[in-house]
């Protein structure tokens, strides 16, 4: 099922299979001026049907929204055999349930995505590009704070630590004096005629308590050399550390500060050692504890360290996982965020759509009583 069966521009929608890679799709859609706002960082190799199926996201999240925001419906077969179809054709609907909201995110449990309809975006006409390096990782915080509360919303606001940075500096040209304690990417995107004012704007906002320094992009090598910085980054920890758990929960952005103290506090503790990166204009942070899986008492302090982590996101009103879902690793803390009683009509839902337990059974929730 790899076919993109219609692009439509008039209606800003695409009507795909879900073999699709997410990268053939932007590439077929950039020729009409469009774009699919998901862009994860996989997306050479991730397909459509990954894609609805974890609620996909990357960057451009903080402004397009993720794939809930940009579907507008779905075919898909049931547990049963039985052919559903959920969502309209139009930007506006509201008969009968939601369950295109529902299928996407739902991890392959309910039913297989068959096609999907998405919602199209027209390609912005220009971007800039700004790296903002600050002495540690709070004042960081506290720019994309000061963002997020003025009107201009930046189409990515990506976030490294200190120790992201040092790990990337053998990959990349960063470019960067010693001692940084984190930065930001941050991009605008818009017409050309009035960006540069946004853009200021923004930087302005950046320029926070803490700041060293915040570069514009001139040219294009120069924004890819930016980018490539933040990508070089998960394969960057995998050649560092033997083995990375890599979570990726999100709190509300003016809690990301109280949120890494947290987490200083518990690398200290239980003496792992953490590394924070990601989607922080979403408050989307992915918590990466370095460990050696030949080290027993490595691995049980880091399952502590985890727990305790989890605890401290629900404490600061997050939610466990942003984009990468819940599968089997994060099934047993489900109930730490979701009531009985929700959870109860969670799983009755998914009796109705899998009454035989086949589709990733085992996956997403905790067993039922
Ligand atoms: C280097 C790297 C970077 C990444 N960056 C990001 C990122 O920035 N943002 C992000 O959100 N994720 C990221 N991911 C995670 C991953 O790429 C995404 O979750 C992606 O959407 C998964 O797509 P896939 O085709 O690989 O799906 P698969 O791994 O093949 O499947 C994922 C799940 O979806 C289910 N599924 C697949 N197709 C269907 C279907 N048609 N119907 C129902 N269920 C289905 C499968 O059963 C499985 O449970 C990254 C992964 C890697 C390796």
């Amino acid at each position: 099922m790899t076919q993109i069966l219609e692009i439509d521009p008039a209606n800003r929608l695409a009507r795909v299979e879900p073999g699709v890679t997410n990268q053939q799709l932007q590439l077929a859609l950039a020729e009409h001026g469009f774009f699919w706002p998901p862009d994860p960082s996989s997306a050479a190799v991730c397909t459509l049907g990954g894609n609805l199926a974890y609620n996909s996201a990357g960057p451009r999240a903080v402004k397009y929204g993720t794939v809930r925001e940009n579907t507008l419906g779905l075919r898909a077969v049931t547990g049963l055999g039985e052919e559903i179809r959920a969502g309209v054709m139009t930007t506006k609907g509201v008969v009968g349930y939601d369950l295109t909201r529902l299928l996407i995110g739902s991890e392959g449990t309910l039913a297989i995505i068959t096609e999907a309809i998405l919602k199209l975006t027209p390609l912005p006409e220009a971007k800039r590009t700004l790296r903002a390096t600050y002495r540690d990782i709070h004042a960081a915080a506290a720019a994309v704070s000061a963002i997020m509360a003025q009107p201009i919303t930046p189409c990515a606001l990506e976030f490294m630590d200190g120790a992201s940075i040092e790990m990337v500096r053998d990959f990349s040209d960063l470019q960067l004096d010693d001692g940084i304690g984190a930065l930001l990417m941050i991009e605008v995107d818009g017409p050309e005629y009035g960006l540069d004012r946004s853009t200021a704007a923004v930087e302005q906002a950046a320029r926070v308590e803490g700041v060293v320094d915040i570069y514009r992009a001139k040219t294009k090598e120069e924004v890819a050399a930016l980018w490539k910085t933040r990508k070089a980054l998960s394969p960057a920890l995998r050649t560092v550390a033997p083995k990375k758990i890599n979570e990726d929960v999100v709190v509300p952005v003016s809690r990301i500060p109280m949120l890494i103290s947290g987490l200083e506090q518990l690398a200290e503790q239980y003496q792992i050692r953490i590394v924070n990166f990601g989607h922080a204009g979403n408050g989307n942070i992915h918590v990466n504890l370095l460990v050696n899986p030949d080290d027993p008492d490595e691995m049980q302090r880091a399952a502590e360290c985890l727990s305790d982590a989890f605890d401290l996101v629900l404490k600061l009103d997050g939610t466990l996982s942003g984009e990468h879902g819940v599968g089997l690793e994060k099934r047993d803390f489900v109930n730490r965020e979701i009531d009985p009683v929700t959870l109860r009509l969670m799983h009755d839902i998914r009796r109705q759509f899998d009454p035989n337990n086949i589709l990733n059974p085992g996956k997403g929730l905790p067993e039922s009583d």
